[in-house]
């Protein structure tokens, strides 16, 4: 099921075939409150979909439908407790990063910045899918590159600590589209990345009992129609059981967390006026365009 958030963050089940999205609030076992302060409901429905879902199906049929391009899509997560991203997760990302992006842009050269790791964004910087990118104010005037990178991102679904690799799947609601856009050169990476508008996130999140293989999706990003990224998710360093395991070492993951599963090579400076538009076969396509801060 692909379940999208829309207008007043309705849930929605998005039908691409028919190009609408069906409205199952009513669905809901919980109070539905549209205010993202009083959206536990949404981290609820990702902790209780398995339970929840026979009540959307039995809904859908006569569940109002809308025009996809009469709504507006809203980001697929409501108040994640955190946004959990992976750093250096393909082999020819961490090459193009050691051969020339971090001394040209004047970032650290140490040998972790080339290791893989997990780290975290801001909350705040989530947008959606008809959101633009704002290049924030002080990184532009610095003359700081900032880069799109398209990844693959997944939904936590039963919060849980230590997780083992075996049982990592079973924590997974579901799979969206998460644009990590950073701010290259020295630095801390949660600064970077945590501008405002700097995680597009979108357009709905497929549930994990269509997705059998992950690490079939293709990841691929166009910028002003120009391919810059694409990429097999099973190409990953660490796959997503071990980005489970090895994130729920560190941090209890709670049930609504998103996290991105890092940057396919190609990644590359977006200017105002770009338009980044990234896609994921099997999840769906995400337009998003840059421009200045006012
Ligand atoms: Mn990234």
């Amino acid at each position: 099921m692909k379940l999208a958030l829309f207008d007043g963050n309705r849930l929605g089940v998005a039908l691409p075939a028919e190009n609408a999205v069906a409205d199952v609030t009513a669905a809901l076992p919980w109070p539905h409150d549209p205010d993202p302060l009083g959206a536990g409901w949404w981290r609820l429905l990702c902790r209780d979909y398995p339970e929840v879902r026979s009540r959307i199906d039995a809904a859908l049929p006569n569940a109002p439908r809308h025009p996809l391009d009469t709504v507006t899509l809203r980001a697929p997560v409501l108040n994640p407790s955190k946004v959990i991203a992976c750093a250096v997760n393909y082999h020819e990302h961490a090459a193009e990063m050691r051969d020339g992006i971090l001394q040209r842009t004047g970032s650290s050269t140490a040998s972790w910045m080339l290791d893989f790791d997990t780290f975290l964004k801001a909350p705040s910087s989530i947008v959606g899918p008809q959101d633009a990118v704002v290049l924030p104010r002080g990184p532009v005037a610095e003359g700081r590159e900032i880069h799109h990178e398209s990844e693959l991102a997944f939904i936590v679904g039963k919060g849980g600590a230590d997780i083992p690799e075996d049982r990592a799947m079973a924590h997974i609601f579901g799979y969206t589209i998460g644009l990590d856009m950073t701010v290259r050169g020295q630095g801390d990476r949660s600064r970077r990345k945590s501008y405002d508008t700097f995680t597009p996130v979108g357009p709905w999140v497929v549930t994990a009992d269509e997705i059998s293989d992950p690490n079939a999706l293709r990841i691929r990003l166009t910028l002003n129609g120009e391919e810059r990224q694409n990429i097999q998710a099973g190409e990953m360093i660490v796959k997503i059981p071990g980005i489970v395991a090895y994130a729920s070492r560190i941090m209890r993951l709670e049930p609504g967390d998103i996290v991105l599963t890092g940057a396919p090579p190609g990644v590359g400076q977006v200017h105002a006026g770009d338009v980044m538009e990234t896609t994921i076969d099997g999840i769906g396509t995400m337009t998003v365009p840059v421009r200045n801060s006012e």
